[in-house]
């Protein structure tokens, strides 16, 4: 069965329950419809409010949707950057350099961040020093 929303030539509204769309179609063509209310049978489809309502809704809910993933992947990223700046030490562009010497016991060994360049982090991959690009949110503000 399917629904359709139909409206006669004085404008009355009303729902028609029919077998499938083709027997819909083909009732609507022979006029064999009639309004409830006035017997008309010159009928046509109407756009009902609340399908309209309905597809405004969901249009809505999925935008709240990402909306709240956005928040939340948002949330993880500050999380995730607050832990690294309490566990590892910013080094700034000195990154590369201060990895190396870790790495090959110059200095102290310890969890460290900071900036360099996609080459650079290439090179010292190559070297064997374990390094990781991570995803970092510039703005922090705590909601
Ligand atoms: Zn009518």
């Amino acid at each position: 069965m399917i629904s359709f929303n139909l409206r006669c030539s004085k404008d009355h509204e009303f729902e028609g329950w029919f077998r499938d769309s083709a027997t819909f179609e083909k009732d609507l063509k022979n006029r064999r419809i009639e309004c409830p209310i006035c017997g008309d049978s010159k009928l046509e489809r109407a756009l009902s409010a609340p399908n309209i309502a309905t597809s405004e809704s969901r249009a809505a809910a999925k935008a709240e949707q990402a909306a709240q993933a956005r928040d939340k992947m948002r949330d993880t990223l500050r999380a995730f950057r607050r832990h690294v700046e309490k566990t590892s030490e910013n080094v700034g562009d000195r990154f590369a350099e201060e990895a190396r010497k870790i790495h090959y016991g110059e200095s102290a060994t310890r969890s460290i961040y900071g900036k360099t360049s996609l080459e650079e982090a290439r090179d010292l991959h190559e070297e064997g020093v374990p390094v990781a690009p991570i995803p970092w949110i510039e703005e922090v503000q705590d909601n």
